[in-house]
Formats: structure tokens, C-alpha cells, sequence
């Protein structure tokens, strides 16, 4: 059956789709933090379905609402009520802070975020949005403009030259990388102060060159890079600004303490709105607290979510206030699967097991002990560059070495990737050069997890230094 099902992706699917390893996985089953193939074998899924499985596959609570709603009304469309849309609704905003109460249910983080940019321009009256070096906020034409991640530029939008975007009005910020640059430049050493180091000490997908920084002491000179941004890029009027609290399909990349806090305040001074990505970041995933924008001390305009708000079902929200929301209202505003009772049902699960099985404290307990063990292999392992993160949102960085920083070549990386999947352990991938092990996985998973990730990883890199 393996070679028939490839036939048909040769034939029948579409080849952007890329698939990982060198023999892709057939998998069959999953269940909490474990997947299964046809031949029996487990796996940890440290990658959740790329940060979207939140709270465990085929978590039973999850499953059972869904299978009860299923017998019951798939779908409406928004023009009858149900009280399902109304229950997740409220249920949703209590999760938020005021003035963020007034939900809009989408089905992607794609789509998510094109409303969000569409509401900011709406409500302003403006034109322009900033988004950040490095950051991805969707596939879709109108989100590739913010996406500056390079794999995903796709030639026609390279042709506008190497650091536009498929859209002339979205300008970026001053982080993560460069998707037009031709070597990998080296911008980024370790952190001369104690602080810093262990989660956060490095930024290597950084665009600037010759900047030795932290987050102990980065903060003045990207909030300097920032105001350049606005004053030369968007000198009058601003309608937005989006940025992840993590940087996730960069390889969970974190700004210096304040950049945010900062960079909203200039923003809004300006006239522009803040939005925040929650789409790796939400539901508990930081850890310390719910959303990844508390993390930085802001509230934002407009939250987008997607991934994890339904744990593999597709789903997606923009959440904003009151007023902005009602620059939705002078015309319909729609989208037929948005809001089916079956999403609603599922993302109130999916917010239930969290509470009930405690997931954010877990995502921060075993989080933290991961960042911690990891960080023994980054002591012990030349080629370990960086571990940084918060939570269960961690990025593992690969070097060729600690001095010069230079991402390590990818046969080695894959051929490191390969072993912990043969060994049982599914890793994602992230960064510029893919360069980023990435662990985001289903919030449920315990600290026997964590020793059998850290001592597979281990063994894989013992093997890559023989
Ligand atoms: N925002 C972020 C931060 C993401 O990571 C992604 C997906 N990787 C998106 C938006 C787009 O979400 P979707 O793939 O559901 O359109």
C-alpha cells in the first residue's frame, strides 16, 4: 500500500506539499502524546501535528463531544442559530482579557490573520501594516505579505524584488531573517552576561550583522530599527502592526524583554492597531500564562487563533473588541463553514481538558524541565547552539559550531532528525536554514517524556560526533 499511496501523491496531490523524512511516516493511530505507524511501532510526537494537537490525540473528553455533535448537527452556516457558537463564544472571551470580547470564528490561522489585517485597515482608516522579519502569519496571498519565512516566497513574489512581498504595503520590521540573503551571516554570539542565556540568549536568525546582543541589552537598538521602520516606510499613518509573542515556524525565536511592550506603544501612537499571532503561542502552550502576549505585558487589539484552539479540528478565530469589531458591520461579512456547531463544540472540549487537565501549569513544569535538560546537550554538544524558549513552544538550534554560529549542513541535521525518529522521537523543523529542531508538542506529555527525548537526542548526537 506504501507504493501505491505514493503513486498517487506523484499523480494526484499537489507537490508543494512536502512530506517529512527520507521514507515518510504511514501512521495509523494516535493517541495523547503517542502516535502510531502500520507496523505497530510508537512514536512521541514532539511536533503535534505541527503545534496544533494541544491537549493529546484523540483526547477521549474531545472525542466524545465531537461524536455526540456529530449525531446531532454538523452544520448550519451562520444564518440559523445554534447554541453552540453562543456557548464557545462566551466561553472563549472569558479566557481574555477586556476589551477583547467579540469573536469572529474562521477556519485557518491563514484566514484568521487576512480578517485581522482586513479589520486594522477598516477601523483605521489606514493602509499599512508592519510585520517582523522571520515571522510566519499564513499562506494565503494576502498573509504571504506578512510571511517572511523565504521557503514559502514563492517566485512571482521573489520577483518583486528579494525583501518585498506579494503585497507593496506591508513593511517589516527589524527581526528574524532575511529570506533574500545569499549566505548565512553571522550575527549573533553568546551573551557575555550571566542573564539570558539559558532560554533566551540568542537570535541567530537575526538581519542585522555584527550585533552581539541578548535579551538583556538588545532591547534599545530594535526598538531603534523599529522607529526607523515607521519613520521611513510608513511615515504618516499606520494601520497595523502583527507579530507572534514567539517567533514559531522561525524556530521559537524571542524578542528582548520590552521590544513588544515598546513597539505597541509606537504603533498605537501612530494611530495603528496591535495584533497579536496566537496561533502557535495560545491555549496554555508558554506556559507561565495563557496567551503569549502576556508574556510581554500587552494587550492587544486583535488576537488571531487558530492550531491548537481545536486540536487537530480546523478552526480558527479573530477575537477583537467591541469597536474595532464593528467596522465589520456595515456590510455581511461571511464564511460558510466558520462557527459550524461541530467547531464550537470541539474548541469548548478543547478549552475543558486544558482547565481540567491542567495543561498550562504541565506545559509550564514540563516545559521548564525540558529547557533545562536540553540544555546539559547544549553544554555538552558543540554543535548544540541554542535552546531558547518558554513553555512547551522550544527551539533547538544546530551549529556547526559555537564560535562562528554557522547553521550545521542539512544532510547532518537530517541525518540527526532521522535517528530520533528511529528511535522514537518526532521533532520538527523550523528556522532560515531549517537549522531549528523544533518541540511543541501535545501539552500532556510528562517528564518521563521529556528524559526519553533528551537521552534519544543524546544518543543521535553521540553518533553524529563518532
Ligand atoms: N500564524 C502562525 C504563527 C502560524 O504558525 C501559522 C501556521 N504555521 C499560521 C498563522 C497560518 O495558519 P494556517 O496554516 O492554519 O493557515
Amino acid at each position: 500500500p506504501y507504493e501505491h499511496m505514493q503513486k498517487i501523491r506523484e499523480q494526484n496531490i499537489s507537490p508543494s506539499l512536502r512530506m517529512y523524512y527520507k521514507k515518510p511516516l504511514l501512521l495509523h493511530q494516535g493517541h495523547m502524546q503517542w502516535l502510531f505507524d502500520y507496523e505497530g511501532r510508537r512514536y512521541l510526537d514532539l511536533f503535534a501535528g505541527i503545534v496544533t494537537v494541544s491537549v493529546g490525540h484523540c483526547h477521549p473528553k474531545v472525542t466524545v463531544a465531537a461524536q455526540k455533535q456529530l449525531a446531532r448537527l454538523w452544520h448550519t452556516t451562520n444564518i440559523y442559530m445554534h447554541p453552540s457558537i453562543h456557548e464557545y463564544a462566551e466561553k472563549l472571551t472569558s479566557f481574555l482579557p477586556d476589551p477583547l470580547k467579540v469573536v469572529y470564528l474562521t477556519n485557518s490561522g491563514s484566514e484568521a490573520n487576512d480578517l485581522a489585517m482586513f479589520m486594522a485597515r477598516l477601523y483605521t482608516r489606514n493602509f499599512d501594516i508592519i510585520s517582523l522579519r522571520g515571522a510566519y502569519h499564513g499562506g494565503s496571498p494576502y498573509t504571504l505579505g506578512l510571511t517572511s519565512v523565504g521557503l514559502y516566497k514563492h517566485s512571482v513574489a521573489n520577483g518583486f524584488g528579494c525583501s518585498t512581498t506579494m503585497l507593496p504595503d506591508v513593511f517589516r520590521g527589524p527581526w528574524g531573517g532575511s529570506h533574500c540573503r545569499d549566505s548565512p551571516v553571522q550575527t549573533v554570539r553568546k551573551c557575555s552576561c550571566s542573564e539570558g542565556w539559558l532560554f533566551t540568549n540568542t537570535f541567530s536568525n537575526l538581519q542585522l550583522t555584527d550585533c552581539i546582543m541578548c535579551v538583556c541589552h538588545a532591547n534599545d537598538q530594535y526598538i531603534e530599527q523599529f522607529k526607523d521602520t515607521l519613520n521611513t516606510s510608513v511615515p504618516k499613518t499606520i494601520a497595523g502592526f502583527i507579530a507572534e509573542p514567539i517567533q514559531g515556524v522561525n524556530g521559537a525565536v524571542q524578542y528582548p524583554r520590552n521590544f513588544l511592550k515598546e513597539a505597541y506603544q509606537l504603533v498605537r501612537e501612530r494611530g495603528g492597531i496591535c495584533i497579536s499571532d496566537e496561533v502557535q503561542t495560545g491555549f496554555g502552550r508558554t506556559g507561565s500564562h495563557f496567551w503569549g502576549f502576556e508574556t510581554h505585558g500587552v494587550v492587544p487589539d486583535i488576537v488571531t487563533l487558530a492550531k491548537g484552539i481545536g486540536n487537530g479540528f480546523p478552526m480558527a478565530a479573530v477575537v477583537t473588541t467591541k469597536d474595532i469589531a464593528s467596522s465589520l458591520a456595515q456590510n455581511l461579512h461571511f464564511n460558510t463553514f466558520g462557527g459550524s456547531p461541530l467547531a464550537c463544540v470541539v474548541g469548548a472540549a478543547v478549552l475543558d481538558a486544558i482547565e481540567e487537565d491542567g495543561l498550562q501549569k504541565n506545559s509550564e513544569e514540563v516545559g521548564t524541565y525540558m529547557l533545562l535538560e536540553l540544555a546539559k546537550l547544549r553544554d555538552k554538544f558543540e554543535v548544540v547552539g541554542d535552546v531558547r524558549g518558554k513553555g512547551l513552544m522550544i527551539g533547538v538550534e544546530m551549529v556547526t559550531d559555537k564560535d562562528s554560529r554557522h547553521p550545521l549542513p542539512g544532510e547532518e541535521i537530517n541525518q540527526i532528525w532521522e535517528d530520533c525518529k528511529d528511535m522514537g522521537v518526532l521533532i520538527g523543523r523550523g528556522g532560515l536554514y531549517s537549522q531549528t529542531f523544533r518541540i511543541k508538542p501535545p501539552m500532556c506529555i510528562n517528564k518521563k517524556d521529556v528524559d526519553f527525548t533528551v537521552e534519544v537526542l543524546n544518543t543521535a548526537l553521540q553518533k553524529h560526533m563518532e
